[in-house]
């Protein structure tokens, strides 16, 4: 059965559907709630006034309705319950008034006037609550009420759907776990606080057992996959590394050892280097690539936006503009008949490191030998893509980089796949980025550290949540801004704003003009998220900073901060203070990525949410790391087991495909 068939729902609510990632009906039956409200009927005998309550009782009046200022209105009636009579008064509720007939029996919470004998009401619920009753609450979207997804929802809980479980029964049995389909309705709608509870523990041991198992498979079979083993002149390397413009960090030399190992080795490296922005990856995977070229392979280094590909070009053929490497680019903006050449070139083996964006991994792309695939920002690409570029080559060695690093003992059990080296030390000379909270009250000492900088000769960046007004939003736009900064600035300074729904070639254009300082300050969405590198700017300003995940804003933050002069970082925002004063303490992503950790969720953390790695639907891999080790566990041993095999057949269409396609 499909979406469509259900009642009431047409094209056009299929489409929202989608937009909440629900495209078949065992997504809508898995369409948890992200929490859950304990709703209890209140005595009225013990709560005095200005108290929430919550109270079952019978409408008492007709309903009458007042309207007001341009789009307001207020409901009223009487209300009998517990034996008292009170009157109700709810706001912009209109469409409720021919639900509520005189002698109905409803739900009322709001908060108790004890003088007025009145109840403000914030709700109304038309079938009345039981005694005590756990409320699930759903995220949705615009276009679909709560109510109506509910209804979606329960509509195909109907049709008994039987989904496989995949926890083997034998795991099942040892914990006594409850039926799956039991759980999903237990989650949809709870019955009693416990079973809650067990529906959903059961549901994240699925979850987090069924990733543990994948990972395991991976480990597993890493190992033995046999790789290119390599032989080189190390004081080549060493040379390389001398003439490089600086000194390399502790780290760096540490993570470019390792990797020197795995190339040496005769099985496939899957490594991940990770660090914050700036700390250096993009050197250290040079240095890879020089030992995969004087091994006599090609390397391939792939960047999640056109910018970014461009500007790692622009870096590495500097650097190893001494050395006979060619270095080629390949980008999906370029003309075809570029393309064509490069494409011949990279047949032919007379590029020895291509850079691109997703270009990379198109049909017409051929290597030669390809000995090395390098990710950029791996956690930008979903999981095909990665694997498509590795395809590219016989069992190449595999180097991902990422820019949201995270703590040694989590690392090693999400990314178990894969071995981690860490960059903490940031290279000499930088000096941490000084970091500020203002409210938008103080709007003005921001313009003022903001020309202070710009009087230097410096450049600024500004960040706002949307692109343009949003209907009824009151975050700060693009759009708005540009206008208000062109205003402040405008006669003396060049302003452009950058976004998602601007054309490649202009956002490239813009970045290009910023670059060369023909803009100053460059006011955009979270676009420029992704490593960018203008050295010249050292002012960074973001609007509705709350809106963001700390993870995130720290990413923002180290687009400054690149030079050896002072940077700051503004982060505006009346609303949730407390969390972002961590970013006022501390400059190192480790520790950034803790506190996120402890305070959001795991998807938000890892930016992984469009890669598909890492999405569960009720598990939090911070909160119930518990249960994510003993998943590990169990996972390890059941792989031995004799019933892994017939486990392996059973579910060959989901898990199994998905393990084998998975790098
Ligand atoms: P990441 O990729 O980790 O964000 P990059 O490799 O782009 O960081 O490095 C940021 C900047 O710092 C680059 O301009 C790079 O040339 C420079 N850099 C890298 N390592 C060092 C070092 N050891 N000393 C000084 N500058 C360095
Ligand atoms: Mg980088």
């Amino acid at each position: 059965m499909t979406l469509q068939e259900l009642p009431k729902v047409g094209p056009k609510t299929v489409e929202y559907l989608k937009k909440l990632g629900i495209n078949t009906m065992e997504d809508l039956v898995t369409y948890y709630p992200y929490r859950y409200e304990f709703m209890k009927i209140s005595n009225l005998n013990n709560v005095s006034n200005g108290e929430k309550v919550i109270l079952n009782g019978v409408i008492e009046s007709n309903v009458q309705i007042t309207y007001f200022k341009k789009r307001m209105n207020r409901l009223n009636f009487r209300f009998q319950t517990q034996n008292r009579l009170l009157y109700v008064t709810i706001f912009n509720r209109h469409f409720l008034k021919p639900h509520l007939v005189l002698g109905k029996e409803i739900t009322v919470i709001g908060k108790l006037d004890v003088k007025h004998n009145q109840i403000v009401a914030s709700d109304i619920l038309l079938t009345p609550l039981e005694k005590e009753e756990t409320l699930g609450i759903y995220h949705t979207t615009d276009g679909i009420k709560t109510r109506q997804l509910k209804t979606f929802i329960d509509e195909a809980l109907k049709q008994n759907l039987v989904l496989d479980d995949y926890i083997p029964a034998s795991i099942r049995a040892h914990y006594g776990f409850i039926d799956k389909q039991e759980a999903i309705y237990e989650l949809h709608h709870p019955t009693h606080k416990n079973k809650l509870k067990q529906a959903l523990l059961r549901t994240k041991y699925e979850e987090l057992f069924v990733y543990m198992l994948k990972m395991n498979v991976l480990k597993a079979h890493k190992h033995h996959e046999k790789g290119i083993a390599r032989s080189f002149d190390d004081k080549a390397i060493q040379k390389f590394i001398d003439n490089l413009p600086f000194s390399l960090t502790k780290d760096q030399l540490h993570a470019i050892g390792v990797i020197q190992q795995d190339l040496e080795k005769p099985y496939v490296m899957n490594r991940l280097l990770q660090g914050d922005v700036g700390s250096g990856k993009t050197v250290v995977s040079m240095v890879s690539m020089y030992i995969n070229y004087l091994s006599g392979y090609q390397s391939a280094l792939m960047a999640p936006t056109e910018i970014l590909a461009l500007q790692h070009y622009e870096n590495i053929k500097d650097f190893m503009k001494d050395e006979s490497v060619r270095v080629a680019l390949l980008t999906g903006s370029m003309k075809k008949s570029e393309k064509q050449k490069i494409y011949q070139a990279l047949e032919d083996g007379t590029i020895d490191i291509i850079v691109g964006t997703h270009a990379l991994i198109s049909d017409g792309v051929t290597m030669k030998n390809l000995g090395l695939v390098i990710t950029d920002e791996q956690h930008r690409f979903g999981v095909g893509q990665r694997s498509k570029l590795k395809e590219k080559g016989q069992s190449p060695d595999i180097l991902y980089m990422s820019a949201t690093p995270i703590p040694r003992t989590y690392a090693l059990t999400i990314y178990g796949d894969m071995d981690v080296s860490s960059i903490h030390t940031m290279p000499q000379g930088r000096l941490p980025v000084l970091t500020c909270i203002k409210k938008k009250s103080e709007m003005k000492d921001v313009l003022t550290m903001v020309y202070e900088e710009l009087k230097k000769g410096h450049q600024a960046y500004v960040v706002a949540p949307l692109i343009e007004d949003g209907e009824g939003s009151n975050l700060e736009n693009v759009e708005v801004l540009e206008k208000n900064f062109n205003k402040a600035f405008g006669k003396v300074f060049r302003i452009a704003s950058l976004h998602g729904k601007m054309k490649d070639e202009e956002k490239e254009r813009i970045m290009n003009d910023f670059k060369d300082n023909k803009i100053q300050i460059l006011i955009s969405t979270t676009v420029i998220e992704v490593g960018v590198d203008v050295k010249n700017a050292t002012m960074m300003v973001i609007f509705d900073a709350y809106r963001f995940g700390l993870s995130q804003l720290h990413q923002l933050r180290g687009r400054v901060g690149r030079n050896q002069e002072q940077s700051y970082c503004i982060l505006i925002s009346d609303l949730e203070v407390e969390r972002l004063n961590v970013l006022t303490k501390t400059t190192d992503g480790f520790k950034v990525s803790e506190e996120d950790f402890k305070l959001r969720g795991s998807g938000d953390l890892f930016g992984l949410r469009q890669s598909g790695d890492l999405t569960f639907k009720v598990a939090n891999i911070k909160q119930d790391f518990n249960i994510l080790l003993r998943a590990k566990e169990d996972s390890s041993d059941y792989l031995k087991s004799d019933d892994f095999k017939q486990y392996a057949d059973t579910h060959i269409h989901s898990l199994v495909d998905s393990i084998y396609h998975l790098d």
